[in-house]
């Protein structure tokens, strides 16, 4: 099957393989490059193999390319990259890997494109498109990587036992790809990461942060983490989540999977909002339940407490996962112990300063918290739902009341009775409280704007108006 390449690219891809003949080699493009184009997503990384050198094809076409760019060269990787046009390219020689036990990097020697094949992840993966005259955009194929494509499935070239042994963050990437393309795992493979979880060790925090975030980053991250959960991944990294999963009855009161209803609140957000930082807020927010779980005769289950526990079990979990210890931090923990209050203020008797105590506490993270909140809200029945709802619209509406209110209170107007008095030349008296007054309700009426120089002017207007005229000291307009 041929590759129908886009226009935009079809020059670089000639030009590759105009370098690519005169260095007497062939190139590919392959991986994700491949894969997203057949599926219609947005890429601009291509990834190119060549028999031999990668760096030399690198810089063999940088040689040709109009303005010239630059080739940064990774020696120790025996890659090269540039960037052209607003495109990212990336060269590699075609090579074969082996695998030690305690390390998922490879030992590496020169191979051919079906020993580079063998060493990419899963079929659709290993998807390569030739760059050479005989056979210009032909799809290689060895591993029916586009019939997985059309089935949308999730397979490992080889064993996949081997495969996740080698190098366990394919098992992450499997679930991330799985979420972030709709895609299924097939039963083997899944076994397969199953069988293999423990492997898992060997790769840093960092790593498994980084396919963590992109799997947050999905429309649905329900999803990745139902299947991070019921392959045993989870618990590897996360044990305070998955502690949350499970129901338990006493006397006929059961209270609710707190895992499940998580990752709906989750899903609920992620419908709302990109911001990464509430995204994590919601996976935590009641991270404390199991651990504050007490059972009462008269009230059932309760979980007391659980936001400011969960609010300090923040930074443990952050630093573990070597997530940014700084502000971002700050932030979710802010979120997962206010994430009760807004719900505790939707009554009607609440005061004023009850409402201004969450503005103030809540900061310019308000309208975070209220989604949150919101978000929160996973009863099925619709009439509870449409009550939770009204509530939260009701508190909004107290909210700006309160902080209109407060910014009126706050504000001063631009003319104080200081440069009344200089102006005029006169000492405090009755006239300076009248001016004042006039300037000031004349501000909040807009009958001038919210400017020294227009109250200023307004002010002598208004001396005038009851004798007063501007004396020597009178200060400059600004
Ligand atoms: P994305 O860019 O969305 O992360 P991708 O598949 O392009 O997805 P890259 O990390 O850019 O991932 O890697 C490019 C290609 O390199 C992959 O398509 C795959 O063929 C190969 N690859 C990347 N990581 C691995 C790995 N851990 N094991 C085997 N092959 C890999
Ligand atoms: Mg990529």
């Amino acid at each position: 099957m041929l590759f129908s390449i886009n226009p935009q690219e079809r020059k670089i891809f000639e030009t590759i393989a105009d370098c690519a003949r005169e260095m007497g080699t062939t190139a590919y493009v392959i991986g994700g490059y491949v894969r997203d184009r057949l599926l219609g997503r947005p890429t601009k990384d291509i990834d190119v193999v060549c028999l031999g050198d990668g760096i030399k094809l690198a810089e063999t076409l940088a040689s040709k390319l109009s303005p010239r760019p630059k080739v940064v060269v990774y020696r120790r990787f025996g890659t090269a990259m540039l960037r052209w046009d607003g495109i990212e390219l990336e060269f590699v020689g075609a090579r074969r890997e082996s695998y030690s036990p305690d390390s998922r990097k490879p030992n590496v020697e020169a191979g051919t494109l079906e020993d580079d094949q063998n060493r990419r992840d899963f079929t659709i993966n290993a998807l390569a498109v030739s760059l050479n005259e005989d056979d210009f955009g032909q799809i290689i194929d060895p591993f029916n990587g586009l019939a997985h494509l059309e089935s949308k499935i999730i397979k490992t070239p080889l064993d996949p036992g081997q495969t996740f042994s080698d190098d366990p963050l394919r098992m992450l990437r499997a679930i991330r790809f799985a979420n972030q393309l709709g895609f299924t795992i097939e039963p083997s493979t899944l076994q397969g990461i199953k069988q293999y979880k423990n492997r898992i060790h060997i790769i840093s925090r960092e790593r498994i942060n980084t396919e963590l975030e992109k799997i947050l980053r999905t429309n649905k991250p329900s999803i990745g983490f139902k299947l991070l959960f019921d392959t045993g991944l989870l618990r590897l990294f996360l044990p305070e989540l998955t502690a949350l999963q499970g129901v338990e009855d006493r006397n006929g009161r059961a209270h609710k999977d707190n895992f499940y209803h998580t990752l709906e609140v989750l899903d609920n957000l992620c419908s709302k909002s990109d911001n990464i930082w509430l995204r994590w807020s919601a996976l935590f927010h009641d991270i404390a339940k199991p651990l504050t779980k007490r059972f009462d005769e008269e009230h059932g289950w309760t979980f007391h407490g659980h936001e400011w526990k969960g609010a300090n079990m923040i930074p443990g979990i952050f630093r573990s996962l070597r997530l940014p210890l700084d502000a971002k931090m700050e932030y979710v923990r802010k979120m997962v112990l206010l994430h009760l209050r807004p719900i505790s203020l939707t009554k009607e008797e609440v005061t004023d300063s009850a409402v201004r105590r969450l503005l103030f506490d809540a900061g310019t993270d308000i309208d975070d918290l209220m989604m949150l909140c919101e978000s929160d809200i996973t009863t099925k029945n619709p009439r509870k739902m449409a009550r939770y709802l009204e509530g939260y619209n009701y508190l909004k509406e107290r909210m700006a009341e309160v902080s209109e209110s407060d910014r009126l209170r706050l504000w001063q107007p631009p003319i104080t009775g200081e440069i009344i008095m200089q102006t005029f030349d006169i000492s405090p008296s009755k006239e300076v409280g009248l001016i004042k007054t006039a300037v000031r309700e004349a501000i909040l009426d807009g009958l001038i704007p919210n400017s020294y120089e227009a109250a200023f002017e307004y002010m002598v207007q208004e001396g005038a108006k009851i004798g007063l005229k501007t004396g020597n000291n009178a200060p400059l307009e600004k």
